[in-house]
């Protein structure tokens, strides 16, 4: 009953929040859900805009990240900064398998063997299992970067996970997003100055060549463009993922 009274809200507002400012759609989460809504970011350049833009909204709220133990040592050195300089604290959500779990029980490099399966392991099931805390998550998706983002309301209900899903820059683009990092003197991951336009894990993010598109650097050799965590159909959890 709770799913369909915020569907039906969410109907509603939604061609209205299709005009509101980033500013005024984070507004709006944070006055709506209060301490049930965080950011969840894996602190690319949306989300960097977005942590700087929060904290002149409201200066108490709540981030997250998925931390999958494979990060690049440039993105822990992010996060170390922005708690510092934001005087946040960053909540790190971690798999329930450490790496060398995960390599007994499912073999070495599983990445390079079933991405799929590890990214469940490693980022969809953590993730669910955090925002099933959570009325509703706030993202920094944008609609122009995949075609599974095209679709992105800049409020949603997400059938996947069953929480109100907050996108406020669904509408931007990357020249705006650089913008506005550059306005503000906001902190970024320093890959990003080596052509590495998105960053993820480092055993599936390379740097891309001229030409190339911004997320050829992602699972590069492979057809797969996204982790899972915004990909509307359900993924089959694996057992350990349930466990
Ligand atoms: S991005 Fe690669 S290493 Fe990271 S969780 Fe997914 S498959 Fe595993």
């Amino acid at each position: 009953m709770k799913e369909q009274i915020a569907q039906v809200q969410l109907d509603q507002l939604q061609s209205t929040a299709e005009t509101w400012s980033p500013q005024h759609t984070l507004a709006w989460a944070f006055e709506t859900f209060g301490n049930e809504v965080a950011i969840s970011s894996a602190f690319g350049a949306e989300g960097m805009v977005l942590i700087d833009m929060a904290l002149r909204v409201r200066k108490d709220f709540r981030v997250f990240t998925i931390d999958t133990e494979f990060l690049f040592p440039e993105t822990y050195s992010l996060i170390d900064r922005i708690q510092e300089r934001y005087e946040i604290k960053i909540e790190r959500v971690f798999s329930l398998l450490s790496p060398e779990e995960q390599e007994r029980v499912h073999g070495a490099a599983l990445w390079t063997r079933d991405p799929d399966q590890c990214c469940n392991l490693r980022k969809v099931e953590p993730l669910r299992r955090k925002l099933c805390e959570l009325d509703a998550w706030i993202t920094s998706i944008r609609r122009d970067q995949t075609s599974f983002r095209e679709g992105a309301r800049k409020i949603e209900w997400d059938t996947k996970f069953g929480l109100v899903k907050v996108n406020p820059i669904a509408d931007w683009s990357s020249k705006q997003v650089w913008h506005y990092l550059h306005e503000h003197g906001v902190p970024y991951n320093s890959l990003h100055d080596q052509n590495y336009p998105s960053i993820g894990c480092t055993h599936c993010t390379r740097a891309v060549r001229p030409g190339e598109d911004p997320r050829a650097g992602r699972w590069p050799g492979t057809s797969k463009t996204e982790c899972g965590l915004h990909i509307i159909q359900p993924l089959t959890p694996s057992p350990e993922a349930d466990a």
